[in-house]
């Protein structure tokens, strides 16, 4: 039976961010009576941001759900695209790895300037959002929401988009039957900022730069306003580690050991490193996403490391995915919010472990020539059967297909590589392809 006055489903979102902004306007336009509640001040009013000053890269899978809200001819003009990873060694010499096909590039995109607009969205198409709401409590059995300046809310669905340390999962966790897992990486990050000599970038801006230096590395992506934000990911104790970074010459003498092109860009580098905080890296994990009525989606239900750049596409792609279900479900929730968290599950899981993976691949293989042959390879093979084989990083970035799929496939190719690398002699590509396709259809 078609559902009829979607309008009277009263839907309340806790956490303005990315994800329940993006939400909020789609469900919006689908009829529904959307509310948003966020802890935080609205951010277009505040004079300091409260959210970090970090940029993100944007790729697919979050652009399609931002086409579909209609809002992505509203962001476009705010995206710089990298065409590939420019990677800088020791003695500053660049080599540049190009992410995909001719054409293919990431968008580097400021975390802060991409929710005010997604919030300016949300609220032009009718949505309330109400800051300075602090959820504190949710009872599941009677959808109610409880918020911190002491009013309740009930509704008909609740959407859990409060981020990586979510009070709707919190209150899960206290649910029979709900397991939780966090991890926290070794190591920890801090920003930095190339500022514009002249109004200019001081390094080519279309390009996601890498400093790779095996246990640790420095990123940096271009901002609109000509400044870079770097990002140095780094152990927080051993050696060298965040730990035995104490003073100014400490700092100096490090950035000009491992980092010198970089460091010469920063003229008050040492400042900036002890202004600036050092962060740590979560991942979370946790099932059933849902009790009755209430469904946790992006960061809230599956936080990620960042180094598949994936963590915000992840969540975009959660809305797209959770809409279209509920569309093909004729928006009957008690229907819709079981069958997305269990058929979601398997492709959160699959990119928490790409990310982790990616790590070690930024940080130490990408200057490696054995793998810099592989990727070599790679490319030539996708271009002679670019149907065939598409490598894991384009399955990722520039496709849709589940990730979970991406995974399995990955692991394959990387299977099928070994074998004919170790072979000694000329690789015939067909048969590349043979052995690929016959252990797809295997494992
Ligand atoms: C260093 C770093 C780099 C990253 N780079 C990338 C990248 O390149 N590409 C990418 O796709 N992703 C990247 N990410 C991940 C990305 O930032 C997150 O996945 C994304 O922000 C998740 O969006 P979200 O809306 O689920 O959560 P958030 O953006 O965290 O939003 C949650 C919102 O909920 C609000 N809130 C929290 N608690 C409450 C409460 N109790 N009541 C009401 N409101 C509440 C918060 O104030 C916030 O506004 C990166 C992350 C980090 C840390």
């Amino acid at each position: 039976m078609k559902k009829l006055f979607l309008m009277k489903d009263k839907i309340s979102i806790v956490g303005a961010g990315l994800v329940g902004s993006l939400l909020a306007v789609i469900l919006k336009q689908k009829g529904f009576n959307v509310q948003v509640f966020e802890k935080r001040k609205d951010p277009r009013k505040s004079e300091v941001a409260e959210g970090r000053s970090i940029n993100l890269a944007l790729s697919r899978r979050g652009i399609l759900p931002l086409k579909m809200a209609g809002v992505y001819d509203t962001i476009e003009p705010y995206l710089i695209p990298m065409k590939g990873r420019m990677m800088h060694d020791e003695a500053g010499e660049l080599t540049f790895q190009p992410y995909g096909k001719e054409g293919q590039f990431i968008n580097s995109v400021s975390r802060a300037q991409l929710n005010e607009l997604l919030i300016e969205n949300a609220e032009k198409a009718g949505v309330e959002v109400h800051f300075d709401h602090k959820c504190t409590d949710v009872d599941f059995e009677s959808s109610v929401l409880h918020f911190q300046n002491g009013k309740s809310v009930q509704s008909d669905l609740i959407v859990g988009t409060d981020g990586a340390f979510s009070a709707i999962r919190k209150k899960l966790q206290f649910t029979d039957r709900f397991n939780f897992s966090q991890h926290y990486i070794e190591h920890g990050y801090k920003e930095l900022c190339i500022e514009p000599v002249d109004g200019k970038f001081q390094m080519e801006e279309n390009y996601l730069h890498i400093w790779p230096r095996g246990n640790f590395m420095l990123i940096a992506l271009p901002n609109n306003d000509g400044t870079f934000t770097c990002t140095l990911f780094f152990p927080f104790e051993g050696s060298p580690s965040f730990a035995e970074l104490n003073t100014k010459d400490e700092v100096n003498a490090f950035f000009d050991k491992y980092f010198k092109d970089a460091k010469d860009l920063i003229p008050d580098l040492a400042d900036e490193f002890f202004t600036n905080p050092t962060s740590s890296l979560v991942t979370t994990k946790c099932e059933p996403w849902h009790k009755n009525n209430t469904i946790l989606l992006g960061d809230a239900a599956h936080a990620i490391v960042p180094f598949y750049g994936q963590g915000m596409n992840s969540g975009f792609e959660d809305v797209r995915l959770f809409v279209e279900m509920a569309e093909e479900k004729n928006w009957m929730w008690d229907q819709i919010l079981p069958v997305y968290s269990s058929t979601r599950k398997k492709d959160a899981d699959a990119i928490s472990e790409l990310a982790l993976h990616n790590f070690i691949e930024m940080r130490d293989h990408v200057g490696d020539p054995d793998f810099l042959r592989r990727k070599k390879l790679e490319a030539q093979i996708q271009e002679q059967y670019p149907k065939e084989w598409i490598p894991l990083y384009s399955m990722v970035t520039f496709s849709d297909l589940p990730y979970s799929e991406a995974l399995r496939l990955g692991k394959i190719q990387k299977k099928v590589m070994d074998e004919f690398l170790n072979q000694n002699e000329e690789i015939n590509f067909s048969e590349v392809i043979a052995r690929f396709n016959t252990l797809k259809k295997v494992d």
